[in-house]
């Protein structure tokens, strides 16, 4: 099986297809598993029936599992939008954090874990050569449908570890925010600059509950200490350091 050469095991799914249209491995998109055990999720992923599948899985000690070719097409973004692609499964790989998830008591992803994401990971995007900043949390290309890995996964340290695209997020309080209800060119703008990250997000300068749902994938990637869908000075800043960042993109006018 194509893939990496660090230590891991094999249990093949059975519930894989080639890339389409000669797509490749662009994106590496991080999820947890939301599901009791390692175990239980490796036997769903490699069910026919459940018609998902990933990757590698990567259980609480750190043990990697490939179950599927990095040249075959994987199952696990769904329904899914960044930068206008919508086959996110035909140029990704996935990999699944094992987590109870947030309806099973959200636990901390134990060091063991993380160490054995960052190895994988850079491993992968080092291969692949896959851009920084399209290392992605499944909740960044489906807002509003899926919350993984969620806010206690560690982005800061990812990056910090040459694994991913961040900036510290800015600082809480102050000036003017923009909430479910407003409408007007600084919602226009604020839309725009999501969409320049690569979030599916329509600019209509209205800001509905789809503009709530990607501003709340946002904070929960990169901005985690509050999620709430509220555009507020810390969220834009955030996002404008983070469009800064990005060598080869400017940031619109505002
Ligand atoms: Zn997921």
């Amino acid at each position: 099986m194509k893939g990496t050469s660090l230590r891991h095991h094999v249990m093949p799914s059975p519930n894989v297809e080639p890339r389409q249209k000669g797509k490749t491995a662009r994106i590496l998109l991080l999820h947890y598993t939301g599901m009791e055990s390692a175990e239980t999720a490796c036997a769903w992923l490699c069910n026919p029936a459940s018609k998902v599948s990933c990757h590698y899985l990567v259980d609480c000690d750190g043990r990697i599992t490939q179950m599927v070719d990095e040249d075959l097409r994987a199952w696990h973004a769904g329904r899914s939008l960044w930068k206008g692609e919508r086959d996110i499964n035909s140029c990704s790989i996935g990999i699944e954090i094992h987590n109870p998830g947030h309806d099973r008591g959200y636990a901390d992803f134990p060091e063991k874990q993380m160490a054995a994401v960052v190895a994988l990971g850079r491993d992968i995007v080092a291969r692949h050569a896959i851009r920084p900043e399209h290392v992605l949390a499944h909740s960044d290309v489906a807002p509003g449908r899926k919350i993984d890995p969620g806010e206690k996964f560690d982005w800061k340290r990812l990056h910090e570890q040459g694994l991913g695209h961040w900036v510290p997020p800015h600082r809480l309080g102050g000036g003017q925010f923009l909430q479910q209800g407003d409408s007007g060119e600084a919602v226009e703008a604020l839309q725009a600059m999501l969409a320049l990250y690569g979030y599916g997000i329509e600019i209509t300068g209205a800001f509905g509950p789809e503009t709530k749902s990607v501003v709340s994938a946002f904070q929960r990637h990169f901005r985690p200490v509050r999620i709430d869908g509220i555009a507020d000075r810390s969220t834009i800043e955030t996002l404008r350091h983070l469009l800064d960042a990005l060598p080869e993109v400017a940031v619109a006018p505002t």
